[in-house]
């Protein structure tokens, strides 16, 4: 008896050894490697991936901005010291990886209270930021962001889907599918207008899919800059093709019902996307957009 006890704990610190190193080797891989094929790991947070850039004679913020990929108002909201358009030379400045803000979240507040403020889904909000159970300090991937008032600090789209007032039938996010009659996510807003309405493209850009795709039917989708697309679905005409560049304004196709639209009455399924480390991130459309409710 006494004898198979030594023998277990042995096992017991030899486990324990085990674990250890275990837990070493893989903090230092995960430190390593942040974007692992583990599926089950979290990613490295967008945060520690921010970058720094020493401003050298004759850069301006949006020269900065563009050799990044980003929009010069991240780079302003990331580094609050620099004046536009004159900015200090030699000094270094943060570069974050993608268009978007950091904030500091309220003491208590939880991942769905941000979603509901910035209009990002929570799921992603904690996995953008390295799974903290709470949210602290965190990273809002987007352009224009003011909490629970977008539209005062409004830097969204430079036109409208639409030619007609902008009325919603469907809001952005978890939604009582009136049709499907369950809970779901809805991925864009639903602007109603009459069949036969022009679609206009919501701002300058790349017209990079046109196809009829399943739920969606006729559908478009236009890239914008700043890592920016939107999406235009249940279309019953197209006007534009891929590769095609369009202007703020321009028709690009009709209202129509194609697909499976998520409400009855006729409307533009308009979608807002920014490009993040896990893809395409639908926002609210209506933080883009000003919107009569
Ligand atoms: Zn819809």
């Amino acid at each position: 008896m006494k004898r198979s006890g030594m023998r277990g704990s042995v096992k017991v610190f030899r486990f324990i050894f085990i674990a250890i190193v275990l837990v070493l080797e893989g903090s230092s891989a995960l430190a390593q490697v942040p974007n692992n094929n583990d599926m089950s790991a979290c990613p490295a947070p967008l945060l520690s991936k921010i970058k720094r850039h020493r401003i050298i004679e004759g850069e301006t913020v949006s020269s900065i901005a563009e050799q990044y990929g980003l929009l010069p108002e991240t780079l302003v909201k990331f580094n609050p010291n620099i004046k536009v358009p004159k900015i200090p030379v030699g000094q270094e400045i943060f570069i974050p990886p993608i268009n978007g803000v950091k904030i500091e979240a309220p003491p208590g507040s939880t991942w769905l209270d941000l979603e509901g403020a910035y209009g990002v889904r929570a799921d992603i909000l904690f996995e953008l930021n390295g799974c903290q159970k709470r949210p602290k300090v965190v990273f809002i991937p987007g352009t224009s962001w003011a909490a629970k008032t977008p539209q005062k600090d409004y830097t969204g789209l430079a036109g409208y889907p639409l030619p007609t007032p902008l009325t919603v039938g469907l809001s952005y996010g978890w939604q009582n599918s009136p049709i499907q009659k369950e809970r779901l996510f809805h991925s864009g807003i639903d602007l109603l207008a009459p069949v036969g309405t022009d679609v206009l493209a919501a701002d300058d850009g790349l017209v990079i899919y046109v196809d009829r795709e399943g739920a969606y039917g006729n559908y478009i989708i236009i890239n914008h800059r700043g890592n920016r697309q939107t999406r235009y679905a249940h279309l019953a005409s197209v006007a534009v093709k891929v590769n095609q560049r369009v202007k703020t304004g321009e028709i690009i196709g009709t209202v129509g019902q194609t697909g499976q639209p998520d409400i009855s009455a006729p409307h533009l399924h308009f979608e807002v996307r920014f490009k993040t480390n896990q893809g395409w991130v639908a926002q609210d459309p209506a933080i883009h957009l000003k919107i009569k409710r």
